[in-house]
């Protein structure tokens, strides 16, 4: 049995989109407040192009539709976000084909291995104030509650609680890593925005997840 399938793939896609749009402001504003004020932009391009691909996608396979997801976005997102999250779904893409999605750790270890591309390319570990405060503690949870075969909902509703409270933590560090890591303590009480958006995407498929009953 498949759990993921490219229709899927492409509702959540559609369904980030909404996300993202919703949150103009607060994406916005984070980022000009510790950034350079492109994330909202850079994130809703980013979406849209996806969208937009729906005729290349839907006759693939998930795996190779994840591929050209993060192919495209690494020549479409400027940014420092955009080559990170192209990685992402590279390496979740590499992974899925490798091991197949037949069961929830699977998907977690695929989840994890796009992280770890993050993890790599942006050179930086939980702490200093990116998206992978967010990403790594749900990865981490991710593969704790598959390899205990739990409920796909309490797998959902941890999920979202942990990125939550990941994209939170960001807010008393000081950044060490991306354009914040100039601020110094100056960057102390905003909230990183790639860790916004990271958790709103978080959010948005596992409320599809649990929507669709999957
Ligand atoms: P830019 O910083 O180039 O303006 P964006 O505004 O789109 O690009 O994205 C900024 C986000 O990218 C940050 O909020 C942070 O979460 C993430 N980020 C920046 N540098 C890194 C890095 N080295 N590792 C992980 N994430 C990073
Ligand atoms: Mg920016």
């Amino acid at each position: 049995m498949s759990y993921i399938t490219t229709e899927f793939i492409l509702s959540a896609a559609k369904a980030i989109q909404q996300t993202i749009l919703a949150n103009e402001n607060t994406l916005e504003s984070l980022d000009r407040e510790i950034g350079d004020g492109d994330h909202y932009i850079n994130m809703k391009r980013g979406a849209s192009v996806v969208v937009e691909m729906e005729p290349e996608l839907k006759s693939l396979t998930p795996d190779a539709t994840l591929n050209k997801i993060g192919m495209k976005l690494l020549s479409t997102i400027g940014g420092a976000s955009g080559p990170l999250l192209a990685s992402f779904f590279m390496s979740m893409a590499k992974v899925l084909k490798e091991n197949g999605d037949d069961s929830h750790l699977k998907i977690a270890a695929a989840f994890a291995a796009g992280v770890e591309a993050i993890r790599q390319r942006g050179k930086a570990d939980v702490g200093e104030k990116t998206m992978l405060d967010v990403l790594i503690p749900v990865s981490q949870q991710f593969t704790l509650l598959a390899a205990q075969q739990s409920d796909i909902r309490l797998i959902c509703a941890t999920l979202i609680t942990t990125a939550e409270q990941g994209m939170l933590s960001t807010k008393d560090l000081i950044a060490t890593k991306g354009r914040a890591a100039g601020l110094g303590e100056r960057a102390i009480g905003h909230i990183d925005p790639g860790a916004k958006s990271c958790q709103l995407m978080i959010e948005t498929v596992c409320q599809l997840v649990l929507k669709n009953n999957l």
